[in-house]
């Protein structure tokens, strides 16, 4: 038995969207049918940039096969900031939208902080607004950003109680880095973040129990800088050629070199398919919480992690 090469387990971050969105709608269909309430989500789209139109597009699809509303509102890239700004207040006061979605990056000639400031916090399911930020950082109940939360979800369901783990978060970004540091955090963890200025990744990475890799570096990390067993949570997603698939071809890889992290991590998620389909399960689970909560109905019980 001992010449087998041992494996990590493989992280299934699709499969447990799937489970998460069907528990969703289960949550959807029993508010809808006691007649409380719809959840509605409003995605604001500014520009035609394609990528930004596909993920638009998909949240929106998941949001109606959840049973929730979908309000899109598309505007043109030269759509002054007042205007949108103008838009934002009339969905803060719309009684059907529970969410807002301003879908990022903006066009230059308009300031995302101030959009983001702007949001009713109660609605801000990306959890951006710097309340929902300075929320999250006392502990206090929060919308929280939906990647980092997810890769939280993942984790718990791997290995139940985070406390005392060492975790190390490569990357400190306003949207998956500090939020996931955070969370680690409000969860026992103790956490070291890296970034593009910390020495010696290796060795910080190397003594970590959890690894989330946020980078957008493809394969930065290497399999024989983990402590062995060490849980692998891959949040890039980088496109690089694979002239293996044909010429011109390209594919999509994490952080982490997979295939040396395989042989040494104790469990990992892939890319595709492991932290992304997550992101869009979390949209809803804000979303309806988010709902819950202006209407001050009980939220479902262990479908977020407690914040
Ligand atoms: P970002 O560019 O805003 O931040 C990257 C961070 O990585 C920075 O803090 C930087 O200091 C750090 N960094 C860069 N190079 C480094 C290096 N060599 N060593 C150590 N740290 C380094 O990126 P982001 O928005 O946080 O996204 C990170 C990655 O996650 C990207 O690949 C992005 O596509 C992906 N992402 C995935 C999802 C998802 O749903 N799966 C969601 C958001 C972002």
């Amino acid at each position: 038995m001992d010449d087998i090469a041992k494996k990590a387990t493989l992280i299934d971050g699709k499969r447990f969207s799937e489970q998460l969105r069907e528990r969703v709608a289960d949550e959807v269909g029993r508010l809808a049918t006691r007649g409380d309430v719809v959840p509605g989500l409003a995605v604001v789209l500014v520009g035609d940039d394609p990528a930004s139109r596909v993920y638009v597009q998909s949240k929106q699809r998941a949001v109606t096969a959840a049973g929730m509303r979908s309000f899109e509102h598309s505007l043109a890239a030269e759509t002054t900031q007042q205007r949108l700004l103008d838009l934002i207040h009339q969905l803060n006061a719309d009684a059907d939208v529970h969410g807002i979605l301003v879908q990022l990056p903006l066009p230059d000639h308009i300031d995302p902080g101030v959009i983001i400031e702007a949001i009713d916090p109660r609605k801000d399911v990306d959890g951006f607004h710097p309340t929902n930020v300075g929320r999250l950082g006392t502990g206090q109940g929060a919308l929280v950003p939906c990647t980092p939360l997810g890769c939280l979800m993942l984790l718990q369901a791997h290995l139940g109680s985070l406390a005392g783990r060492e975790a190390v978060v490569v990357g400190r970004s306003n949207i998956v880095g500090k939020p996931m540091a955070a969370l680690l955090l409000g969860h026992d963890c103790t956490v070291t973040m890296a970034h593009s200025r910390t020495r010696n990744l290796p060795d910080v990475v190397g003594r970590a129990d959890i690894v989330v890799a946020a980078a957008g570096r493809a394969h930065l990390i290497q399999g024989d800088w983990l402590k062995p067993g060490a849980v692998v949570i891959d949040v890039g997603i980088n496109r690089i050629a694979a002239p293996e698939r044909g010429e011109g071809k390209m594919r999509l890889v994490g952080d982490v070199d997979f295939d040396g992290a395989f042989a040494t991590a104790g469990a990992i998620t892939p890319v595709p398919g492991g932290v992304g389909p997550m992101t869009i399960a979390c949209l809803l689970v804000n979303t309806l919480t988010a709902a819950c909560r202006i209407h001050q109905l009980d939220e479902p019980e262990g479908l977020a992690p407690s914040l």
